[in-house]
């Protein structure tokens, strides 16, 4: 936590707004509106989860679509598709940003197209804090007509030339769930640039309740607007963003400073006007076996370290579904480990992990 959380959380007991709604909710979406840029709406939810099940819902995803997603990511990108009676249709990553496949993209597009399927909607992901290949997949997307959600849960304070993640695709969410950049213990938002749309995902987040002095219903609604309380912790949270993402790549630049030399240790580099807020620092390590070598060295010093996202198209719940792929994620996902990563790291936490890691490549 960062300074004023605690006030403004007690500001929403002092008020009695104890409620998902009141002045923290609007606070907060007026901060995080005012970091993503003009003209920017926002809808703060009850998760990013909830976010992406209305922002499909927005983009007219219904039972039987089709709906392409990023296969390399965490399982809330894909399950709001399910939800919505709708099937997910994975495409896998590229070396280069780890994320979207432009090529598997419009290999896809193209297949469903043949197969008499156009795809509703795209999800794609910053994974990882870096930026898509922007440029590449939302020419494909528009060259096709399918509309883009952006998936930046893991994404803000990241921009793509200088643009932040968020406000990039048609619709974006974000998460402020427990271990994100910045967090309300959980929490998300809907991002949009058009006010209507947002407005619509208010409506649909506290029960599609119609004007009228009884409670008049014609839509489905859902229960996903943000707690007023939790609100609170987001608008001091915002204050301390900028720190967090500091803090986030010395991380990085420290691992890398001292792991970088290391025989097939590799690092995910920033393309060219791409800017990462480095919420986990990963390395490629040479072969599954050193990376369990690494992992289990680490946590028999009782520090945790984890394997990437295991991609979807390779998920037990997702065996069925199509999927567009060249093994890039499943290597990835092999050879690959996030390595501790808080914002609150001292340099002597972090050489600790580094030396081990040395010792075993060495
Ligand atoms: C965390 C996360 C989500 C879901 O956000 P929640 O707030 O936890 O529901 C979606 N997509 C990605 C890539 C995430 O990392």
């Amino acid at each position: 936590m960062g300074r004023n959380e605690e006030k403004y959380v007690a500001e929403a007991f002092e008020s009695n707004w104890i409620a998902p709604l009141g002045p923290n909710v609007d606070l907060f979406e007026k901060a995080i509106a005012g970091r993503l840029g003009e003209g920017v709406s926002v809808a703060a939810l009850s998760s990013g989860t909830a976010a992406i099940h209305l922002g499909l819902k927005l983009l007219g995803v219904g039972r039987g679509d089709e709906v392409l997603c990023q296969s390399f990511t965490f399982s809330a990108s894909a399950n709001p598709i399910v939800y919505l009676g709708a099937r997910p249709v994975f495409i896998d990553s590229e070396p280069g940003t780890w994320n979207l496949s432009p090529a598997l993209l419009e290999e896809a597009i193209k297949d469903r197209l043949a197969r008499g399927k156009k795809p509703k909607a795209i999800v794609a992901v910053h994974l990882y804090g870096m930026p898509y290949q922007v440029e590449a997949i939302h020419e494909i997307a528009s060259r096709y007509g399918i509309p883009v959600l952006e998936d930046s849960a893991e994404a803000l304070g990241s921009t793509y030339k200088g643009v932040p993640c968020g406000t990039l695709g048609e619709i974006g969410i974000l998460s402020f769930n427990g271990n994100k950049i910045i967090t309300t213990s959980g929490g998300g938002a809907l991002v949009s640039k058009d006010r209507e749309l947002r407005n619509r995902a208010v409506f649909l987040a506290t029960q599609a309740r119609d004007e009228a002095p009884h409670y008049e219903h014609s839509a489905i609604g859902h229960n996903y607007r943000m707690s007023n309380v939790l609100a609170g912790i987001g608008r001091g949270q915002m204050e301390v963003l900028d720190d967090r993402v500091a803090a986030r790549r010395a991380n990085f630049d420290f691992y890398t400073r001292q792991l970088r030399h290391l025989d097939g240790i590799e690092f995910l580099k920033e393309p060219e006007g791409f800017y990462s807020n480095r919420w986990l620092t990963c390395i490629l390590t040479p072969s599954y076996d050193v990376r369990e070598q690494i992992r289990l060295a680490l946590q028999e010093e009782d520090i945790e370290s984890r394997p990437l996202w295991k991609p979807m198209h390779l998920q037990p719940v997702f065996h069925e579904e199509p999927a567009y792929e060249d093994g890039t994620s499943e290597a990835l996902f092999a050879r690959g480990l996030c390595l501790p990563s808080g914002s609150n790291l001292r340099e002597e936490d972090l050489s600790r992990i580094t030396d081990l890691i040395s010792k075993i490549i060495s």
